[in-house]
């Protein structure tokens, strides 16, 4: 078939449900949009659809279809296509549920085949929708797999999936294979590949059946920038057995303009500069009860202000509503008479509260999103990981960057977090010279990152070569 560069190059993206997916895939697909000649369509279910046309701008010319989908055939509750507000034990119904997408999504790409034969296609995945290579190239089509996280955690996670069962020491360490110097405990890795096996755990199977796919796919394309995460970028590249890796990071939210007449932003702009620490876990997670306690408290032993992104603990449902003796008694009057904390029920605009300027540091879960809205905003982190490659993109960023200090390592009752250390690595790094210190680094970090998505940067050129390669596969 005959290309020219005229020729209109379409490329079908479709994310996992799950808000640090939805998010990084409308970034991709709006930035593949503005392209020349491309034509870009983001496919989902219905409600996922609509949380896609929320989070892309809305002067984007990226395209959305829905996909059939009765959340009840699932055991899913109605209107629960995503794992927002999605209980835990519900998680593995969705990601089972995703597999009955299949019928749906071939016709779609087939008909879009069939309805113009000579526009390069290709198909940018998530690594949750694995089957979705085999629509691919029984179509022959072209097919990437679009990691939300960073090359490193994707890579350790890669790495203790393909070689498991893992070969533990009896004090619960593992040597990563293939890398003598990354050890892990055992409190680091998700449950399932402690006590999981495909047999008799449905999800330890739908994992199985996600890492069976992964390297048939033509290549990966990450949320990183190469001179951020250049180790990170190699294990990657080992660990899939060399396949192509484009780093076109990172992919970002703009923040709206800031406005005083915002409750949280204005309450910021009353702060000295570096001076609030922003707390959350992300979309997804929560910490225990009793934690929460903890955290409460060292973060008033400190003397830092705060603002905390809080939701119902562990076990809690989340719509449930909030319960005052889930904190100290009395601490949201006292924190607010004092004009120290702010807690914030519901959902954050992080990016402009990471781009404020009196924001000084970011105690997070780690979640990759997370990690670059963040870093590119010079803020340092304050790790607190409590799933998958969480662990993974905190001891990163301690060890190999030194933006972070974690403050737990480990997940479940094996970290438990006192108040005594709450109180002390939130002086060090809001107070002190350490924190300081990361700081400048952060900064640093942050002007890589901007540059390797600035005009000739790498991810930009990554991006090119992804595009080019796409579209030349087609015949
Ligand atoms: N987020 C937000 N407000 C909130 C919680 C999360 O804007 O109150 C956004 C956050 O900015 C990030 C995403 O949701 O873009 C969370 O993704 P991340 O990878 O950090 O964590 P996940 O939720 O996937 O664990």
């Amino acid at each position: 078939m005959k290309k020219t560069t005229t020729t209109t190059k379409r490329v079908l993206l479709f994310p996992f449900m799950a808000q640090g997916h939805l998010i990084p895939f409308s970034q991709l697909a709006h930035l593949i949009s503005l392209r020349n000649n491309h034509s870009v369509t983001l496919v989902n279910t219905h409600s996922n659809i609509l949380t896609l046309r929320s989070i892309l701008p809305s002067s984007s010319t990226v395209r959305l279809s829905s996909l059939p989908f009765n959340p009840s055939d699932h055991g899913l509750p109605p209107g629960h296509e995503s794992t927002d507000s999605l209980p835990f034990h519900l998680f593995t119904p969705l990601f089972l549920s995703t597999e009955s997408l299949r019928p749906a999504f071939t016709r779609f790409v087939s008909d879009a085949l069939s309805s113009d034969p000579t526009s390069p296609l290709s198909i940018i995945a998530d690594p949750f929708l694995g089957w979705t290579v085999d629509v691919a190239k029984d179509l022959g089509v072209f097919h990437a797999f679009f990691l939300t996280s960073g090359a490193w955690g994707s890579a350790v996670f890669l790495s203790l999936w393909t070689h498991h069962p893992l070969p533990w020491s009896d004090s619960g360490d593992l040597v990563l294979p293939n890398r003598p110097n990354v050890r892990l405990h055992r409190s680091q890795v998700t449950p399932l590949l402690l006590d999981g096996d495909a047999d008799n755990n449905p999800e330890f199977a739908f994992f199985h059946r996600q890492i069976a796919q992964f390297c048939k796919s033509d290549g990966l394309i990450v949320n990183t920038a190469e001179g951020f995460e250049r180790s990170g970028v190699e294990f990657l590249k080992e660990e899939s057995g060399g396949m192509p890796v484009w780093a076109v990071g990172p992919l970002l939210r703009v923040p709206s303009t800031p406005s005083s007449d915002d409750t949280h932003i204005g309450w910021l702009a009353g702060h000295p500069p570096a001076s609030v620490l922003y707390v959350s876990f992300g979309s997804m997670n929560t910490i225990s009860a009793s934690q929460m306690v903890e955290l409460a408290m060292g973060l008033e032993a400190s003397g830092t202000a705060f603002m905390w992104v809080i939701r119902p603990p562990s076990g809690f449902d989340f719509k449930g509503g909030f319960r005052e003796e889930w904190l100290p008694e009395g601490f949201e009057e006292r924190m607010r008479e004092q004009n120290r904390g702010v807690l914030i029920h519901g959902w954050a605009p992080q990016m402009e509260i990471l781009s404020h300027g009196s924001t000084g540091a970011f105690l997070s879960h780690c979640g990759w999103n997370s990690v670059l809205e963040s870093l590119c905003n010079g803020v340092p982190i304050i790790g607190w990981p409590i799933a998958g490659e969480q662990f993974y993109n905190s001891m990163m960023m301690v060890e190999e960057i030194g933006v972070c200090v974690e403050i737990a390592r480990g997940n479940g009752n094996e970290s438990v977090v006192c108040r005594e250390d709450v109180e002390r690595i939130v002086r060090s790094v809001m107070m002190g010279g350490e924190g300081e210190e990361m700081r400048r680094k952060a900064r640093e970090v942050g002007e890589v990152l901007r540059a390797a998505v600035g005009e000739g940067g790498a991810s930009v050129r990554a991006m090119d070569d992804f595009l080019h390669t796409a579209a030349l596969s087609f015949v």
